[in-house]
């Protein structure tokens, strides 16, 4: 007989963690799935320093054990699943992973984001040949060579200024006239003298042979097409992560009933914010 919870949180990302933690302190019978690794897109940030308690800033990978470590320790069960689907039987939902079902009365969807593609030529055909979403990855193989980094946002700059430890040049390749990125990171970047901006400007192809050597570029107000001479690419964009089965089961569960009741929440008018502060709002 398959294992009944309060509460079956999906994805192991800050906004995860947070909702475990509150549920583990209400004292519910919690669990936790995450299928790669506790921590989600924080193993990703290289050095986080908008998280109040860390005054020096704090590693991503440091970080994302932390957050699981803090949560089992209030009483919050961790499993390392992937969910593949999500069904109504009666009042209890049914998860299913890879091991098995759990079924719960109360399901949090905290699937977080994934990288959004540009959708160009080359992009896929390019991916681990020189097109990459993880500059901490990924970085060191463009030591002392040019790359590219394409968006405007915080998640863009700090990609680059990193990128600025290996890269002999860093392109950041931005569609407007200003970042969106935070005040602190854009004086950071416009002091670092590695990293030059293609303002208004879009990428149309990413080329090469077996890896990549270019990218063709537009600049979007004249019209104007150049080309970068690259091996690298770092698109930043990222877009949410809606499971094929979070849908179907927003769908079926909440046929007939309230939003409150059935839980699909409507994203906050703060959604747009790609902060770690509004994931953990989310959780909340
Ligand atoms: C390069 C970079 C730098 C950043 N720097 C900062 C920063 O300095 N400060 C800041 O505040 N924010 C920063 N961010 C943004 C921040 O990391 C994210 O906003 C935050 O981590 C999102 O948390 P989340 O819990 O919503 O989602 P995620 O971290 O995406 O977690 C979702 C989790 O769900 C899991 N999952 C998905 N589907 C399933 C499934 N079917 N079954 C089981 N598990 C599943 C995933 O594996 C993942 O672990 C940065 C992001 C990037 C990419």
């Amino acid at each position: 007989m398959a294992e009944t919870y309060d509460i079956v949180i999906i994805g192991g990302g800050a906004a995860g963690f947070t909702a475990g933690i509150y549920a583990a302190r209400d004292r519910c019978r919690a669990l936790l799935l995450e299928r790669v690794a506790a921590g989600g897109q924080v193993l990703n940030c290289e050095h986080i320093e908008n998280y109040p308690g860390f005054p020096d800033g704090i590693a991503g990978y440091t970080l994302g054990p932390l957050l699981q470590q803090q949560a089992m320790h209030l009483g919050l069960a961790v499993q390392l699943a992937e969910v593949e689907a999500v069904r109504l039987e009666g009042e209890l939902q049914v998860v299913q992973t890879g091991d098995g079902v759990v079924r719960v009365k109360t399901l949090i969807i905290a699937t977080g984001s994934s990288f959004a593609t540009l959708g160009i030529p080359g992009e896929e055909a390019f991916l681990g040949r020189g097109v990459s979403h993880c500059a901490a990855c990924d970085g060191a193989m463009f030591m002392e060579r040019p790359v590219a980094v394409i968006g405007g946002g915080d998640a863009a700059l700090d990609e680059a200024l990193y990128l600025t430890q290996y890269a002999s040049q860093v392109t950041l390749v931005h569609h407007r006239d200003t970042l969106r990125a935070c005040q602190l990171l854009q004086e950071r970047a416009q002091a670092n003298t590695k990293l030059t901006f293609h303002w208004h400007t879009v990428v149309r192809t990413i080329e090469g042979d077996t890896v990549v050597q270019r990218l063709q570029i537009e600049d979007v107000k004249t019209g104007e097409r150049s080309v970068l001479e690259v091996p690298g690419s770092f698109p930043t964009s990222v877009s949410p992560q809606t499971p094929s089965f979070s849908m179907a089961w927003c769908r079926s569960t909440c046929r007939g009933r309230s939003s409150q009741i059935c839980g699909c929440a409507r994203p906050s008018p703060a959604s747009w914010l790609p902060a770690m502060c509004v994931a953990i709002l989310h959780g909340n």
